[in-house]
């Protein structure tokens, strides 16, 4: 479709060398042609012209001092994408691979992946080229609170405009340097992150959200298989908040996980990382003594495989939960002779292009990131209107609310993927059906944003 090619020229000469953002745009607008087709109001409103440019983007300097006495100084990103549907929320990443390219295609696809979950939240993402890794408690309070200063500027009315919350290298003890950053500047109780510890705000369920939301994911897909998680025999990489919650919801619904990664290498233990010893060590491991995955192999003598990822081990469903573009056409092509039959993505964007597209090709189940890892941003919107009613639910009736709303994206993405000619294609479902809400949106507010 000519006005798709047009739009997504005018993104590269706009936006050069930005790769990851390209590659998302080019999905997102590859995939609405179907819709763009049947709702001509959406080019006569120029709504893909508007959508791929951010509302407001905002780079920053961010000093502080080592504990040799060292002063340092980083990047620091928000990018505000699109406010059509609520407030600013998406994650903020400290890694050193950060650069806008990466903010601007987790912030582009934060819009649509928002807007699935039927919560009135607008997309944005930001970050750092920090590295938290190897530095000490206090090294990373005091990058906290200097990213904090500045960040809070541009924060607005916090709920009301853009609310962050984690992402890779950013868990509850960055988010709580930064909450405390913003409270001493604010004098202002307000929860301006999510993510919190549940001593000051936080919600029951939200470390977990992303991975057991991953997995109720699978539940769904696998259901219209004909099938279930019992036995199923499943890969995961990363050892991260996401790896570790889809380890333990597959494990509770009688799923084996096998393998788990870093940037280091994977460890792959056939018995699986069940519950118990294994399980606790694992979590001990990564989040109170953050250390390698390694280590784990070691105490428990498994194969340790350095610099590789798991995509080689043969399993029913792989769970990608590290990072970007981890999964590239020959590891799809090696998932699908090995017999997997569902791809689930706890990940933002881990299969590249021509990865999706041997999977839809042969026929797996494949759920892209914006659908699969929305349960942690639904419920960091869970975790705002806890702190606007000053009420702390139950985790059963969180638990039970996210099991809804993943239960609500996969229907929808799976319906739209109908409605629009594309059957089983959840790559297409997802984001037309997140797309619609904004669009018509971005039409009834004016051409104002
Ligand atoms: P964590 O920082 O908790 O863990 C990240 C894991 O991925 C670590 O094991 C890390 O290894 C590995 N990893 C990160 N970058 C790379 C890389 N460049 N190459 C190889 N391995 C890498 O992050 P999360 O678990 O929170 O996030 C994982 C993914 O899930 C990301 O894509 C994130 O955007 C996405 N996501 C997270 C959500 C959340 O609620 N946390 C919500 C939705 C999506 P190492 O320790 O060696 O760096």
């Amino acid at each position: 479709m000519d006005y798709v090619d047009q739009v997504y020229e005018k993104v590269l000469a706009k936006n050069p060398g930005q790769k990851e953002f390209h590659q998302a745009v080019k999905e997102v607008l590859e995939s609405l042609i179907p819709c763009l087709e049947k709702h001509p109001k959406f080019k006569e409103n120029a709504i893909l012209e508007r959508i791929v440019e951010p509302e407001r983007q905002v780079i920053f300097r961010v000093p502080w001092m080592d504990d040799s006495g060292k002063i340092r100084v980083n990047r620091g990103f928000r990018i505000q994408f699109n406010s059509a549907i609520g407030p600013y929320k998406g994650g903020l990443r400290f890694h050193p691979s950060v650069y806008i390219g990466i903010i601007k295609f987790l912030g582009f696809e934060q819009i649509f992946k928002n807007s699935l979950t039927g919560l009135p939240m607008g997309g944005a993402k930001g970050g750092s080229d920090f590295d938290p890794k190897g530095k000490s408690d206090v090294e990373v309070m005091r990058f906290c609170q200097s990213f904090m200063m500045e960040l809070q500027r541009h924060l607005g009315y916090a709920v009301y405009t853009d609310c962050p919350a984690g992402d890779i290298g950013v868990g509850g003890r960055e988010i709580g340097y930064m909450m405390g950053t913003w409270k001493k500047i604010k004098n202002s109780s307000e929860g301006v992150l999510t993510g919190k510890d549940l001593e000051f705000g936080g919600s029951l369920i939200r470390p977990e959200a992303t991975g057991y939301g991953a997995t109720y994911f699978a539940v769904e897909m696998l259901k219209v298989r004909g099938q279930d998680m019992k036995g199923k025999v499943c890969t995961v990489s990363g050892s991260g908040n996401v790896a570790q919650y889809t380890v333990e919801k597959v494990n509770q619904l009688g799923g084996k996980v096998v393998t788990l990664s870093d940037s280091n290498g994977s460890i792959y233990d056939p018995d699986g990382i069940t519950f118990g010893k294994k399980f606790d060590f694992f979590l001990e491991l990564k989040q109170v003594r953050r250390g390698r995955i390694k280590e784990y192999a070691e105490e428990f003598g498994v194969e340790y495989r350095p610099n590789k990822l798991p995509w080689d081990i043969k399993c029913d469903i792989a769970f990608p939960s590290a990072t970007q573009n981890e999964i590239e056409k020959a590891d799809a092509q090696t998932l699908v002779d090995n017999g997997c039959i569902a791809v689930v993505e706890g990940a933002n964007m881990p299969s590249t292009p021509e990865a999706v597209d041997i999977f839809i090709d042969a026929g797996v189940s494949f759920a892209p990131g914006k659908a699969a890892n929305a349960g942690g941003v639904a419920v960091s919107g869970l975790e705002m209107s806890q702190n606007s009613m000053r009420l702390s639910w139950t985790r059963e009736e969180v638990d039970n609310r996210l099991k809804g709303i993943m239960e609500h994206i996969h229907k929808a993405a799976y319906e739209a993927a109908e409605k629009y000619g594309k059957p089983k294609n959840y790559v297409v479902g997802a984001n037309i059906a997140g797309f619609l809400k904004v669009a018509n949106a971005m039409i009834a507010l004016g051409v104002i944003g």
